[in-house]
């Protein structure tokens, strides 16, 4: 049974996309997208604050299983986004999902199995997935 929701998503993208239809466009804008998340996570540290980070390498014990290097990998994130940088990222995350759809949409591809065979990949691969 496909996702509604999902299904629903790609069909309202599909006709709220008037002006950028080309591929092209939609490559652009999927890729400008993807940098207003960054930036928007950025700015919920450079600028607001509730957030830092504080990076190092990593520190892994060196007779370690594959799921302790796992509890082991350091997010190198301090604190929580408050309500407002919480709903800019939303925003911009929301932003980047349209035009992942649209893309989707151009190819005749059904987002919903795009996530459903990724979810089958690692639920296969589980912890020797590592994808970089
Ligand atoms: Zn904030």
């Amino acid at each position: 049974m496909k996702d509604l929701l999902c299904d629903q998503f790609q069909e309202t993208v599909n006709e709220y996309l008037i002006r950028h239809r080309s591929v092209l466009d939609i490559m652009a804008k999927l890729q400008e997208s993807t940098a207003r998340v960054n930036r928007a996570v950025t700015k919920s540290v450079t600028s607001c604050g509730c957030v830092e980070v504080h990076a190092a390498r990593q520190q892994y014990p060196a007779d370690a299983t594959l799921e302790q290097l796992r509890d082991h990998a350091a997010d190198h994130v301090n604190g929580k986004l408050c309500d407002h940088c919480r709903e800019v990222v939303e925003a911009e995350l929301g932003n980047n999902l349209f035009y992942l759809a649209a893309l989707c949409n151009t190819f005749d591809l059904n987002l919903y199995d795009v996530i459903l065979k990724e979810h089958k990949k690692l639920a296969a691969l589980g912890v020797y997935n590592f994808a970089d």
